[in-house]
């Protein structure tokens, strides 16, 4: 399931609004939107506008930059840094319908169009944000920033907007500034090169069955999907499983030949390891080598002292300790769930040991043994509108917010639909939109997005947010509504909890920085209310009969939750440490074999032989770039969300008091303040582990 925010477009903090005024005559785009709630007019912007409206509003941007940064007046607050805020509004309005469009009404000329667009938008952003004038006027505001009696709001963001120049090298001295671009270069180029392999690797691994024996136990879909992939690749009869996780899975889960499990298993963990023309070590010892000299050229310790820092875990230090915290908790339930699969096999009169690539299928048997829970016998208790209504009456019930659909604004889709968001008192909150089901025009995943975010403009004036919460759901079919799995139940939840993120934001400027380690947790908090006995009974009630989800099913629902989650956590940990470990090198290190590291390491802190990382060094995505020093975010927001439900779970589940100091210490604040002090804010204290522990019945 994918979970994350939609950034329509990435341009920085430094981007996003102004009030002049450009050919308002026939381009949809660039006039003033004269519709309800000033929402997007979608139904007239065609593709042909974005073009002409992109240029002008670059133009005009640049324009806007040019007089900030020729102003003859002494820097201030007001003139560069708030004035930087306001400057770029077209754009950003434009550049947010066209992310819109490019990810719910895509076309074909659309994504050409995109081709075309996305790279003038970067060279434009690298031309505004790498010029030396800005920069200096923003130095010299930060060294008087005493002067200009900072709110809080106006300190962080100036902080923010100081330290991301000189994390991108803008103090350096020339001659390290050129070192600095070329390490960047050879990086961008060794991640590219190592993605390709892994590519050309999955792609290259068949495991081709013809026998039809081989295929017992496996679910008649994934023959099914075996044999088609067989008659694309010209083994019509065959049956062909590859890499690729829809195929990759099921045969892991269910396939009883076990040579064959292990056949494929071991190709998937062996990616980019198998010492050919695809291999990755060498490439990733290089990638984290020109990291450290990165890291220690812009006076950091080491790389993940770099990627931290401005994070809510700060160093890589506290980032270890949480983890490794964690790491000794789970460990003993770990090894108690490879005793109860050995015991499986045992009383199957099997005469082996557990091996890695047994661990999902022994795990499967086990799981229908204790639980026997059968999706369709839940899903009748999860019609689409139900659990969306269960959502909003969960908001309603901690926050006293409602929702009232509306039929009178744009939509960026005939199949969205509006909501009108009010306080208890009436007063007006937003706007959001939904948007549920899967069509050849809408990307893949769910997520939320905006479409504009809460600001106060230079003249006061107070704008109010319109969110967009888009999901990939199970569509109705013939009489029978849109049932959603016990996952998609989650993700409404989960991108819900995104959207009130959203709609309760408190930004004055069109800017925020908001902690990548935080980001989750106003989106997975929502995620435990979801399947709390008491709001269950709430919203799941049979399509059918209207009966009141059972008792039995609640309890089922609960217990296979909690089901194989040590072997979840560990391989999640195992790789989130040896990321940071990785990374926390603070010298280049000659002839580094991250195979070698990754084992030894792995090893010393007492990883079952049973589990691998959840990815290993040679086809870890997420460190090849972006994600780098970064995977244990979702650890640590699993950490916040758990800790921060504990207060409801202390007081009630619809605690007003801490409901409150929930909406105003956090959702209202994310971006605008350190994350650290929001938590504490809220829960009084730092986080701790305990709930979390507690959730996956370690504690
Ligand atoms: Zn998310």
């Amino acid at each position: 399931m994918k979970k994350y925010l939609l950034i329509v477009l990435s341009i920085g903090v430094l981007f996003s609004s102004c009030t002049k005024k450009v050919n308002e005559n026939s381009n949809p785009l660039l006039a003033k939107y004269d519709t309800p709630f000033e929402v997007p007019p979608f139904e007239k912007i065609k593709t042909e506008h974005f073009a002409p409206a992109f240029d002008s509003a670059m133009v005009l941007h640049k324009a806007e930059m040019e007089a900030i940064m020729t102003n003859p007046e002494e820097p201030t607050f007001e003139n560069t840094i708030e004035a930087s805020f306001y400057a770029g509004e077209l754009l950003g309005k434009v550049a947010s319908v066209f992310g819109t469009f490019n990810s719910v009404n895509i076309s074909d000329s659309l994504q050409m169009l995109a081709q075309e667009i996305y790279p003038k938008l970067s060279t434009h952003s690298d031309e505004i944000s790498l010029d030396l004038r800005f920069w200096e006027r923003v130095k010299i505001v930060y060294a008087n920033k005493e002067k200009f009696n900072l709110n809080a709001e106006q300190a962080f963001l100036l902080e923010s907007v100081y330290k991301g120049f000189v994390r991108n090298g803008a103090n350096l001295p020339e001659d390290k500034k050129e070192e600095l671009m070329k390490i960047n270069q050879e990086l961008s180029t060794i991640a590219l090169t190592a993605e390709q392999n892994i590519l050309s690797e999955v792609n290259q691994y068949k495991l081709v069955i013809d026998n039809e024996k081989d295929l017992a136990g496996l679910p008649e879909s994934s023959i099914q999907a075996a044999a088609e992939e067989a008659i694309n690749d010209s083994l019509t009869g065959k049956w062909v499983f590859t890499l690729n996780k829809p195929s990759l899975i099921p045969f892991l889960n269910y396939a009883e030949n076990r040579d064959l499990r292990r056949d494929i298993y071991n190709a998937y963990v062996n990616q980019g390891n198998n010492n050919d023309d695809k291999d990755n070590k060498a490439l990733m010892a290089q990638m984290i080598n020109l990291r450290v000299k990165r890291a220690k050229l812009l006076g950091y310790d080491s790389h993940a002292a770099y990627k931290i820092e401005g994070r809510m875990a700060q160093n890589p230090d506290r980032a270890i300790e949480l983890l490794t915290k964690l790491w000794g908790g789970i460990l003993p339930k770990v090894q108690q769930e490879r005793n109860d699969l050995q015991s499986v096999i045992s009383k199957e009169g099997g005469n082996f040991k557990l091996e890695p690539s047994d661990w999902f299928y022994y795990t499967e048997k086990l799981r229908k043994e204790k639980y026997n829970i059968d999706e369709s016998e839940v899903r009748p208790y999860f019609k689409l509108e139900n659990v969306r209504e269960g959502a909003f009456s969960v908001a309603n019930k901690l926050y006293g917010i409602t929702f009232t659909e509306i039929n009178n604004v744009p939509l960026p889709n005939p199949e969205a639909t509006a909501f009108e968001v009010k306080e208890a008192d009436g007063t007006f909150i937003g706007l959001l939109f939904t948007d549920f089901h899967p069509r050849a025009s809408k990307r893949g995943g769910a997520w939320c997005g905006s479409f504009r975010d809460h600001s106060i403009t230079k003249e006061g004036k107070e704008i109010k947010p319109l969110v967009t919460l888009v999901c990939n759901f199970t569509r109705p079919s013939g009489d029978t509504p849109a049932l959603l799995s016990v996952d998609e139940v989650e993700t409404l939840f989960h991108e819900f909890g995104h959207a009130l993120d959203g709609l309760f934001a408190k930004t004055s400027y069109p800017a925020s920085d908001i902690a990548w380690d935080f980001v989750e947790l106003p989106s997975q908090i929502m995620e435990h209310w979801a399947y709390e006995p008491e709001v269950l009974k709430m919203y799941a009630h049979h399509y059918q009969t209207g009966e009141v989800i059972p008792e039995e099913l609640i309890t089922k629902l609960k217990e296979s939750g909690n089901f194989n989650q040590g072997f979840a956590l560990t391989e999640v940990l195992a790789a989130s440490l040896l990321d940071l470990k990785l990374h926390a090198l603070t010298e280049p290190v000659e002839n580094l074999n991250v195979m070698d590291f990754e084992k030894e390491y792995l090893n010393s802190i007492g990883l079952i032989p049973e589990i691998y990382s959840r990815y290993r060094s040679t086809y870890f995505r997420h460190i090849m770039g972006g994600y780098d020093a970064g995977y244990y975010a979702y650890t640590w927001a699993s950490v916040l969300d758990n800790d921060a439900f504990e207060a409801f779970k202390e007081t009630s589940l619809f605690d007003q008091t801490t409901a409150k100091s929930f909406r105003e210490n956090v959702l209202a604040m994310n971006g605008i303040k350190d994350a650290m002090e929001m938590f504490v804010a809220f829960r009084g204290r730092e986080p701790k582990i305990d709930a979390l522990l507690k959730n996956y019945g370690i504690k």
